[in-house]
């Protein structure tokens, strides 16, 4: 495979940008070797600028579910840019996707938009806290809710530790009413309620926690968290960036048939344009600027042509069938995967959901970050190179997950379990 080109660019990137890159984890680092720059791509594959093809499971890191460049979205985009590409005022795109939004969403009265997940999640807090007049946020370890500076608080030890800076950067101030347990631990979370009665605003989960990896929930457990935030008076906050419209039309809330209070989306909901929103009861809602008293805004909320991305994805998921395809296929490539593993003697654990699946090189179970931890980062390394050596594009970490889109079909699952064959002989 050639990668002359790639590695050319990647230098010029190098001297000009921080790691040569606009989001880390592209640069590689985990996983060595050289990123490979895209040129272009269409349906389930990518080309980069040596002109390797690889299938595609990274979609923009969920962002992209139709497939690459669908013929649907590329003119709505167009023909949206024609009219103008931003005004700063009303449109009715807006409005076409905020409907589109409360139809679909369970809990989702009322939608803001903005223009990335982190922005929504931050923007969420902000409300929650305005509703409850508490300050202390509660979130799981492992999970991944954008990079605004208390969401980066490090995992601390025990139950309910004051949050500790993850980052450079981070001051103290900024994660102090933070607070992290393991995911799936509920006992955790009545400890935190026991530590600090009336005084945690929201509890922040990612529904299927998939940056991580794709650690699901126990049975059980997000109703437990349900049923505490009402008996504390807290809200419940579901991260929906990467299940929102992944996992089914209404989200994990309608999969697992739960209603939290607010809920973030972005990724899919701009279908590969820069969109993010927050969402839930109309009484909550109505406390933000410019109904209520909590202050939030953005220039480019609300854009047109993103609007117009957005809209034309979500009237493809809403064809029949399109979940029970996902379905279908993410659980025929994890169970060829752990298949594959089992004949290799490799140990291997994956689930699946929707459109997306998640791995671990570790015997399992997998129930929470100290688990996730534990993969063989070795042998994922391994299997990563020998995947993208022979044209399968995964994720360059392995604590994120393998998304699909609807244009992935049982000939790309086929390739990728034939390749997969061979990779797991090499992570031995
Ligand atoms: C990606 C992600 C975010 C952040 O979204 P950005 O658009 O990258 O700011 C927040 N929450 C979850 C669950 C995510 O996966």
């Amino acid at each position: 495979m050639r990668t002359n080109r790639s590695k050319k660019v990647m230098r010029r990137a190098q001297q000009l940008m921080p790691g040569g890159v606009n989001s880390p984890v592209r640069a590689f680092g985990s996983v060595g070797g050289v990123a490979r720059v895209i040129a272009q791509a269409s349906g389930a594959r990518i080309e980069d600028v040596d002109g390797n093809r690889y299938i595609d499971y990274v979609a923009s890191w969920g962002a992209i579910i139709a497939g690459h460049a669908h013929p649907v979205v590329v003119d709505a985009v167009r023909s949206a840019a024609a009219r103008g590409m931003s005004f700063g005022a009303p449109t009715e795109l807006e409005v076409e996707l905020a409907e589109r939004v409360i139809e679909w969403i369970p809990s989702a009265e009322r939608v803001r938009f903005v223009n990335s997940g982190t922005e929504a999640v931050m923007s969420a807090l902000r409300l929650a806290r305005a509703a409850t007049r508490r300050e202390r946020i509660l979130k799981f370890e492992g999970g991944y809710h954008g990079h605004s500076n208390e969401l980066l608080a490090k995992a601390g030890s025990g139950v309910a530790t004051l949050g500790i800076p993850g980052t450079a950067g981070v001051t103290r101030a900024a994660v102090q009413d933070t607070l992290q347990v393991e995911f799936n631990d509920l006992e955790a979370v009545e400890e935190a309620f026991r530590r600090y009665p009336s005084e945690i605003a929201a509890i922040l989960v990612e529904p299927c926690a998939a940056n991580m990896g794709l650690v699901m929930p126990d049975d059980g457990f997000l109703e437990g968290l349900r049923r505490l935030c009402d008996a504390h008076g807290s809200l419940l906050v579901f991260d929906e960036v990467i299940t929102g419209f992944r996992v089914a039309r209404g989200g994990a809330q309608e999969r697992f048939q739960l209603r939290p209070d607010l809920t973030c989306f972005g990724k899919i909901i701009g279908g590969g344009m820069p969109v993010g929103a927050y969402a839930g009861r109309a009484d909550l809602m109505q406390q933000m600027a410019p109904e209520g008293p909590v202050f939030q805004a953005g220039t480019l909320s609300g854009n047109p042509v993103a609007m117009a991305a957005g809209l034309a994805v979500l009237d493809l998921l809403s064809r029949d069938g399109v979940y029970e395809q996902l379905d279908k296929l993410s659980g025929e490539l994890s169970d060829g995967l752990r298949t594959l593993a089992a004949e290799a003697g490799v140990p291997f654990v994956s689930a699946a959901i929707g459109g997306m699946l998640g791995f671990f090189f570790h015997p399992g179970p997998v129930r929470s970050y100290e688990d996730a931890r534990k993969s063989d980062e070795r042998r994922f390394k391994a299997f990563f190179h020998a995947m993208l050596d022979q044209g399968i594009y995964l994720a360059p970490s392995p604590y994120e997950v393998t998304f699909l889109t609807l244009a992935h079909g049982p000939t790309e699952v086929e390739e990728t379990l034939e390749a997969a064959r061979r990779a797991f002989r090499k992570v031995l």
